[in-house]
């Protein structure tokens, strides 16, 4: 068998052990005769999985008794809806727009009318850093930040501290640091580059929002139908929750979550160090202050289409796919979530020192 080295943005890399013990039980799971996939979302089969995936989020989160935790449909995508239709009391909420996803979320607020504004932006130097000077109203309705901005790189290094309840996109950070649920009301994620599969979206709310809803929101699209439901209102995701609740019990054998942080932070500066230390060749795209632990988006010198385009073909050749960036800012981009190996990481250190030196 040959495994690649995943570097792709999501759907992303999962654990081999995670991926073995799947394969093991997906024709007869545990001696039921039948798949996980084939089993009804009402049996105790299923019941199981679902209460040990929230069980094991909460516990490895530190996730509070106050705070619901809900497993959608839809992607973070939805989740762009969902926030306003839920929690816009009519006054005025908040964005910070530091990328594309944020500025997918703002659209739908436009579509859906209701009175926001963007309080702070990076969108003039391409989204190369996290605004440092976020101030939001205390008496918003609610204000929006995306933690990891994918595509260009960057991340908070530490939330704003609001009044008004704060709503994070974690969709590519989550699980990867412990994070302080004293500042946060609401959190949303699409599983695919952090927690597992595609097809499953995290939300962690506040239970005091549950009640905000207007009475003009469908059922489906109100967290507080799933959240009175234990997200079993109807069929949820079954085998994506499975997959879920596997990756969460990699990550308690792995320590948990801030032995995972330790990690993440030593597997980035790998590959930062190569950047920092190539003498100019490579060019990281978020300033130091920003950088994501995730996502490390970069260029060769000049933006050098040509020999960008080459280290991507001879990484792919080598077994390492997924690197190349994303086109709004073009160049090489590594997505190291979680389950990247650090082993992944120092393979194409290797391949970008090298390449360095034949290039410059
Ligand atoms: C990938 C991503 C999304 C979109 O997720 P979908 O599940 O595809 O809708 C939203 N926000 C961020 C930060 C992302 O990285």
């Amino acid at each position: 068998m040959s495994r690649v080295f995943n570097f792709g943005a999501g759907p992303a890399t999962i654990p081999l052990e995670v991926l073995e013990e799947a394969q093991k039980h997906l024709v007869d799971f545990h001696g039921n005769g039948m798949s996980i996939m084939e089993a009804s979302h009402r049996s105790k089969m299923y019941d199981d999985i679902h209460s040990e995936a929230l069980t094991l989020m909460r516990e490895l989160y530190d996730i509070p008794e106050d705070y619901d935790i809900l497993l959608l449909q839809g992607g973070a995508s939805t989740q762009f809806a969902m926030v306003p239709m839920n929690l816009s009391l009519g006054g005025k909420a908040e964005y910070a727009d530091t990328g594309s996803w944020s500025a997918k979320a703002i659209k739908e607020a436009k579509i859906l009318g209701i009175d926001f504004e963007v309080v702070a932006s990076s969108k003039e130097s391409s989204h190369n850093h996290i605004p440092s000077d976020i101030n939001f109203s205390d008496d918003a309705d609610y204000v929006y930040i995306t933690s990891n901005n994918t595509i260009y790189g960057t991340q908070y290094q530490t939330f704003p501290d609001t009044k008004a309840p704060l709503v994070v996109d974690a969709s590519s950070d989550i699980f990867s640091y412990p994070v302080d649920w004293s500042k946060i009301d609401l959190m949303f994620a699409g599983a695919q580059k952090n927690a597992g599969p595609s097809g499953v979206t995290i939300v962690i709310i506040k239970k005091e929002l549950l009640t905000r809803v207007k009475d003009n929101v469908p059922s489906m699209l109100r967290y507080a139908t799933h959240a009175d439901a234990n997200s079993l209102y109807n069929t949820p995701p079954t085998f994506g929750i499975y997959i879920l609740s596997l990756i969460m019990k990699w990550i308690k054998g792995k320590g948990g979550i801030k032995a995972l942080q330790k990690e993440n932070e030593e597997k980035a500066a790998i590959l930062y160090d190569a950047i920092d230390n190539s003498d100019g060749f490579y060019v990281g795209h978020a300033q130091k202050d920003s950088r994501s632990l995730m996502n490390v988006s970069f260029n060769i010198k000049d933006k050098d289409a040509d020999l960008e385009g080459k280290l991507v073909k001879l990484a792919t050749d080598s077994g390492m796919i997924g690197l190349k960036g994303h086109r709004s800012i073009g160049g090489l981009r590594a997505s190291i979530y979680n389950a990247m190996s650090k082993e992944g990481i120092e393979a194409l250190v290797a391949l970008m020192n090298k390449f360095a030196d034949e290039n410059r």
